[in-house]
């Protein structure tokens, strides 16, 4: 089954009289380990599709499946566990918790799902380094620069193994050299791993480092160009 399947996905925001169709049908499948960007000018409702892709938030109409499993009728419950077990997420900003290490940021959704301390000290470190951060493990993330605390969420974000990576913009916040080494590691572990990913950029170059590329038209998909 494909990991992400999008059918005929709808969202409109109504403000007063006007109603504004944001997505107007959007037909998606990412196969398992296929990597896709997303192309489209601001405005075009790219955050909007991660957040539906993500469980974050209802379609007003469509279909959405993870992995084989149809999501529209599930508890709130169901939806939230599909979401922790199934799909990470990178952000634009890194929103790792300033408090704790880089080792403790990753080892967090590992242990709020109930992995013991020590496996989960273990996994992330191993993780950590894959990206290049093994110097890098007891410092706080205001010690790190910016392409560093955006690899530390990107640790972060596959530390349960999810089958779905979603990145909204996951370098717009970097220069262009640290964009491109942060994008790199992260192509290298989305592939290494057997991961899908729907990675939203405005940077064609890193876009074409992608399996494909589409782009929102009229809230609807196309392919890219
Ligand atoms: P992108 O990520 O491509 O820049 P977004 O998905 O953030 O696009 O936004 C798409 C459109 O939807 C924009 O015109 C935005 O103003 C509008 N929009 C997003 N969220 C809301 C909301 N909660 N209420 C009303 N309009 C919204
Ligand atoms: P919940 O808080 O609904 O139980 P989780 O804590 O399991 O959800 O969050 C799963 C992922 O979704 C995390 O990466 C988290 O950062 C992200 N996330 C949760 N809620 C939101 C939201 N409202 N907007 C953006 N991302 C969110």
């Amino acid at each position: 089954a494909p990991v992400l399947l999008l059918s005929g996905v709808e969202r409109r925001y109504t403000q007063g009289e006007a109603t504004l169709t944001i997505l107007a049908g959007v037909d998606l499948e990412l196969a398992p380990g296929e990597t896709v960007a997303l192309v489209a000018p601001s405005g075009a409702g790219k955050s909007t599709l991660l957040h539906i892709a993500g469980l974050l938030e209802h379609p007003d109409g469509g279909e959405i499946d993870i992995c084989g499993r149809p999501t529209s009728r599930l508890s709130d419950g169901d939806r939230t566990m599909l979401r922790r077990t199934q799909i990470g997420f990178v952000y634009q900003f890194h929103h790792l918790l300033p408090e704790f290490s880089a080792v403790e940021n990753v080892m967090l959704p590992q242990m709020i799902r109930g992995l013991p301390k020590t496996e989960a000290r273990r996994r992330s470190a191993e993780l950590l380094s894959y990206l290049g951060l093994e110097k890098r493990l007891i410092h706080r993330p205001a010690e790190l620069s910016g392409g560093e605390q955006q690899r530390v969420a990107i640790a972060r974000a596959v530390a349960n193994a999810p089958r779905l990576l979603l990145a909204d913009e996951p370098t717009g916040n970097l220069d262009p050299k640290t964009s491109d080494h942060v994008f790199n590691a992260l192509v290298q572990l989305v592939h290494a791993s057997g991961l899908a990913a729907l990675v939203a950029t405005h940077n064609l170059d890193l876009a074409a480092r992608m399996d494909r590329q589409v782009t929102l038209r009229d809230g609807r998909i196309e392919p890219l160009g």
